[in-house]
């Protein structure tokens, strides 16, 4: 039998492409501090998504956070219920409320029609997510924030290399936090960048991981730690010289499962506009959740591993205050399957996860 075969690998440049980096750390023993591995990644990742300001830090999570905390919220966050479970943690860690609206049945993403019912006297922002790179109807979500003076930081985790009418989908909103977790698209192992316009904003953000300490090292604001290390931001500059052929293998990977799949009526994939998607995923939305586990089982005997990314819901999830029921999000969050995607998986591995599915 072939080996097991899991949801996901990380996307790795070959190792002879990230030993000059780590020679060059042993060289200058500079290890951390934003150091010169630090300030070239960020640089070449604001030329690679033509953005004027990116500030990596420790990982996605932490970018959230300083992205909340530098634009000072507090109050009611509204966010999507479609999501990791850290897009609801960090709003309720921040000592924020998360309200939870339904989402949009063909994106999966936050639906603006169902945002302003829940706007009140205590809403300070609006944090949708673009789930699975899928961009989120960035223009109504704005609208909306500009009538009701809210800021958005729009939760970007799967969103790298993810254009839309011609510029990078993270230009979008007040903030966009990235993820560069070993499971994204573009890896660090672990890592994250805030992505702003804002010159001050970024210069905020930038103190706030460093202590608050300010470039002549004053303490000039509150602060913690969530610098990104020179060993991670190393793994970056060679992972980032691969990108965007990772981007078109997992494409391709991505639209063999489509095309073998698109033979069951009872099986729907998530709505993008065409080149707005960077295919990291390959989610499925099953008719019924017991059709779903039934696949789920059928794999899991050939020793294929997919994952219910992302179930439950999180207005069901009991660690946040009674929410109401939102049943897109719910029946999505039932049905949906992400299967296997990644650099090494084979085309005859996809064929034979797409024929076993097709046999339920
Ligand atoms: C991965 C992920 C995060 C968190 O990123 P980390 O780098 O793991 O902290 C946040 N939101 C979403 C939607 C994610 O998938």
């Amino acid at each position: 039998m072939s080996p097991p075969i899991y949801v996901t690998r990380p996307s790795l440049a070959p190792l002879d492409e990230y030993l000059p980096y780590l020679e060059s750390i042993w060289e200058s023993g500079v290890m951390t501090h934003n150091g010169p591995l630090v300030q070239r990644l960020e640089k070449d990742l604001c030329a690679y998504l033509d953005v004027p300001n990116v500030v990596c830090v420790a990982n996605g999570t932490c970018a959230l956070q300083l992205a909340m905390r530098a634009l000072g919220l507090a109050g009611e966050v509204i966010t999507t219920p479609f999501t990791f479970i850290a897009t609801a943690n960090i709003i309720a860690w921040e000592r924020c409320r998360p309200i939870f609206v339904d989402v949009d049945p063909d994106t999966w993403n936050l639906d603006p029609n169902r945002i302003e019912e829940r706007v009140t006297a205590d809403t300070v922002a609006i944090l949708p997510v673009h789930v699975f790179s899928a961009p989120c109807d960035t223009a109504g979500i704005q609208a909306i924030a500009d009538r009701h003076g809210l800021r958005v930081i729009y939760d970007a985790a799967h969103a790298m290399a993810v254009n839309v009418g011609g510029c990078s989908v993270l230009r979008r909103g007040d903030v966009s936090a990235v993820s560069f977790h070993a499971t994204k698209l573009f890896n660090t192992a672990e890592g994250g960048a805030c992505v702003t316009d804002d010159d001050e904003l970024a210069e905020r953000i930038r103190r706030m991981r460093f202590f608050g300490f300010d470039a002549r090292k004053d303490i000039v604001d509150s602060g913690m730690n969530a610098k990104m290390t020179e060993v991670h931001a190393g793994l970056g500059l060679a992972n980032l010289a691969r990108l965007d052929e990772v981007r078109e293998n997992r494409r391709e990977k991505y639209e063999l499962y489509r095309a073998l799949l698109s033979a069951r009526e009872d099986i729907t994939f998530q709505g993008y506009a065409p080149g707005e998607y960077n295919y990291s995923y390959m989610p499925v939305v099953f008719e019924s959740e017991a059709l779903l586990l039934r696949v789920m089982d059928a794999l899991a005997k050939e020793e294929v591993y997919p994952r219910r990314y992302f179930y439950p819901a999180l207005n069901t999830v009991g660690v946040f205050e009674p929410q109401p029921e939102l049943p897109v999000a719910e029946r999505i969050a039932r049905t949906v399957l992400c299967l296997p995607l990644y650099d090494t998986l084979a085309r005859g591995d996809i064929e034979r996860i797409a024929k076993l599915i097709l046999s339920v």
